[in-house]
């Protein structure tokens, strides 16, 4: 529990009409054509409040795309004025605060970059003393509940009480379907330890491909995550950022369509559980190959050993003293007598199989 937390209900100074606080927008600012198209196209979208671009870019690598800069707020205040939508824009330091402030930006958020770093973090609450405005807080990078949690008090600790976290994902060191894996289990530690703060999903950075968004949100949304953020672009393929998991704002009205929000669920922490179980289950399986393709891998290493020195493939006598010694230490962790064997004998024969393949080879 986070006892010091003071965070107002999203409800308190945001109205979404019972959907789930919906935000898009570009991953950039690129030209004000194209924020204020892209915002005129978001703004016939029911459910999005909230349109955010990003003016200030963190890239790997200098002399890439950084960001259009201070005259990117410029055209935002044109879309706030010409669509009604609130505005969302990144600060990384206390300039941009400063700048973002003197633009009249409604939201600001700390990205994943800015929040693994607790000095960034406290020098920009710092400049926010005194000031009335909703922050959003991204996870940080890596998969650090207790660091995220801290982001978010330093910034409720100089009274700003209006505060959302997004959770966008963990860089994770495995091969994984997503840019960003989403480890469950981290936000919904972060829900448990501060339960009145709103935690909002950020699919597109998860994803990182368009393809996957839509049942990222879904399972946003049956974990009762409290909105989404989606990065949307009217030339996807061409955005000068993240262009391969930005979707067109007619795309996201589809994927809207498809949602589904349950009102009433099962016992939410019931779901919760089974959440982590599930997360640890892919963990595992994903070990579980890898310690297999490591294993078939010396298997060959082996195999070409053996030609070499000319060997023989099979040598029963070994093989009769793995299945006996895997057997028993198998049995005793509790595994089952019958699959194990067969198991074993199933990566014998595999084994067996691509040695077989080696020696026809050479
Ligand atoms: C972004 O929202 O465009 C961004 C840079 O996100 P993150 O900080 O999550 O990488
Ligand atoms: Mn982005």
């Amino acid at each position: 529990m986070s006892p010091k937390l003071k965070i107002l209900p999203l409800s308190d100074w945001i109205v979404t009409d019972g959907f789930p606080l919906l935000i898009s927008g570009p991953c950039s600012a690129e030209s004000e054509q194209q924020l204020l198209s892209t915002a005129k196209e978001l703004a016939g979208i029911d459910e999005l409040k909230v349109f955010r671009a990003g003016i200030w870019k963190p890239r790997t690598r200098p002399g890439d795309f950084e960001g259009v800069g201070e005259k990117g707020l410029i055209w935002l205040n044109k879309v706030k004025e010409e669509t009604g939508l609130l505005t969302a824009v990144e600060v990384a330091d206390n300039s941009h605060v400063e700048l973002a402030l003197k633009h009249n930006v409604d939201i600001l958020w700390l990205g994943a970059r800015t929040v693994v770093n607790p000095f960034s973090v406290q020098t920009i609450a710092d400049s926010l003393k005194g000031v009335d405005i909703p922050i959003m807080v991204k996870n940080p990078v890596n998969p650090d509940v207790k660091l995220w949690l801290g982001a978010i008090e330093r910034i409720n600790e100089i009274g700003i009480n209006k505060i959302i976290a997004i959770h966008r994902g963990f860089h994770y060191f495995e091969k994984s379907p997503f840019r960003n894996a989403p480890m469950w289990e981290i936000p919904i530690e972060l829900k448990r330890a501060a339960p009145n703060l709103p935690i909002i999903v950020d699919p597109s950075h998860i994803c990182g491909r368009r393809e996957l968004i839509e049942s990222i949100s879904q399972k946003a949304l049956d974990l009762e995550m409290d909105g989404l953020m989606i990065e949307s672009h009217l030339d996807p393929d061409n955005a000068l950022t993240d262009s391969a998991q930005q979707i067109t704002p007619e795309f996201l009205r589809v994927i809207l369509k498809k949602l589904v929000v349950r009102h009433k669920k099962g016992d939410l922490n019931f779901q919760h559980k089974l959440e982590e179980l599930r997360t640890e289950v892919d963990k595992l399986d994903g070990e579980l190959l890898q310690i297999l393709a490591k294993r078939m891998d010396i298997i060959d290493e082996i195999g070409e050993y053996k030609k070499d020195n000319d060997i023989t493939i099979l040598q029963m006598k070994r093989w009769a003293g793995i299945i006996a010694d895997r057997m028993s230490i198998g049995t005793h962790m509790g595994i089952d007598n019958v699959f194990l064997k067969k198991l074993l004998n199933l990566i014998h024969k595999e084994s067996i199989q691509r040695q077989e393949d080696i020696f026809r080879k050479r």
